[in-house]
């Protein structure tokens, strides 16, 4: 498989008022042509910045990447011009935010906005760009699409308003999707819907796509690989197989045993306890430790390099080290990972 995408050692800060922000600290992933990567991780992990950063989107001037290269067809985009960046927005990497309001002009009729883009970015002529306009709405599932072209978008329910921003996201053909929480954050049923729409036209598109979000559970049958974030870095990353039916890392145990299953209406969920540490000040050693019942005092001295469990599974856990004692997952975490290979979902 070819590569699309590579992140090496992205290091991504915010100088505030109380000082710097390491929002991400040495994230390293690759991407490849058609994939379906997934991003998971509590809220303040990194994975917005992360997604910013492949945009060239992060705040400015406070929003900087401190260190690292993205290489998009071999081209760091750290590194472009903002001119040459927005060439690749319009046409090679598109994004779908958490707001669909937000993405849309209240006050612009629904085909307009789509066409906007494709007669801006790729010359196409009104009547060309209409009927592709039409193509795309139809593409997302919108019904009676052409009497929806002349609509507002405060005429569009919640869930058709997302709709239209990835036909928006994808009226440029691009060949990434990032698609960041889309969704408010609560919002995990619209969330599987809007990922599964997005697979949906990747077998006509063969785009990559990044899909970012708190909830484990949502990516389950969907993605190809999981990266799991905690505290600006990747913890761990693998298959979705690798990440649900063999997950190595504590934290990655944290998630799976928070999610309800269905044979038991969520009696044994735990939540993992405690909170992520402040990335002000990131804490010496594994940021997770203190969450952690299986830490080691190792944990508090030295981080934890990538361990690798296979070709394609990789975590960031002294628990991998030969010397470290063999700590079996939790119970309920074991359960589910047997849940997932017994009845296998349809991936
Ligand atoms: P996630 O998307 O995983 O919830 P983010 O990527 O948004 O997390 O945030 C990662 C870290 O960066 C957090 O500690 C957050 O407080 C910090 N951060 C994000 N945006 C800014 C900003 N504009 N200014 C300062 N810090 C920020
Ligand atoms: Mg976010």
């Amino acid at each position: 498989m070819s590569k699309l995408l590579e992140v090496k050692d992205l290091n991504v800060s915010f100088n505030t008022y109380n000082g710097e922000v390491q929002a991400v600290r040495g994230v390293n992933f690759d991407l490849n042509k058609g994939e379906t990567l997934a991003i998971v991780g509590e809220s303040g992990s990194g994975k917005s910045v992360t997604s910013l950063s492949l945009m060239q989107l992060l705040p400015k001037p406070h929003g900087y990447v401190k260190s690292g290269q993205i290489l998009f067809e071999g081209e760091d985009i750290v590194t472009k011009s903002s001119s040459a960046m927005q060439k690749i927005r319009g046409k090679d990497i598109s994004m779908v935010f958490q707001d669909p309001m937000s993405a849309l002009n209240p006050t612009m009729k629904i085909g307009n906005q789509i066409m906007e883009g494709l007669i801006k970015h790729q010359g196409m002529n009104r009547s060309n760009a209409k009927k592709k306009a039409l193509e795309l709405l139809e593409l997302v599932g919108i019904p009676k699409a052409e009497s929806k072209m002349s609509q507002y978008p405060h005429q569009f329910s919640g869930g058709m308003r997302q709709r239209v921003v990835v036909a928006i996201a994808l009226a440029c053909n691009p060949k990434i999707l990032i698609a960041d929480e889309p969704t408010t954050a609560l919002d995990v049923t619209i969330q599987a819907q809007i990922l599964e729409l997005m697979k949906d036209i990747q077998k006509q598109t063969e785009s990559a796509i990044i899909f970012i979000t708190h909830d484990l559970g949502v990516v389950a049958n969907v993605a190809d690989r999981v990266a799991v974030m905690y505290a600006g870095k990747i913890v761990e990353i693998g298959t979705t197989d690798d990440i649900f039916y063999n997950a190595k890392h504590p934290y990655t145990w944290g998630l799976l045993g928070s999610m309800p299953t269905l044979e038991n209406d969520g009696e044994d969920l735990f939540a993992i306890p405690g909170s992520p540490p402040n990335m002000l000040n990131p804490p010496k050693g594994d940021a997770f430790a203190p969450r952690n019942k299986f830490a080691m005092e190792i944990d508090t001295v030295m981080e934890p390099p990538m361990f690798k469990v296979s070709d394609t599974h990789y975590a960031a856990t002294w628990l991998l080290h030969e010397d470290a004692p063999k700590i079996e997952p939790p119970e309920a975490v074991k359960r589910r990972m047997q849940g997932f290979s017994s009845t296998g979902g349809d991936a």
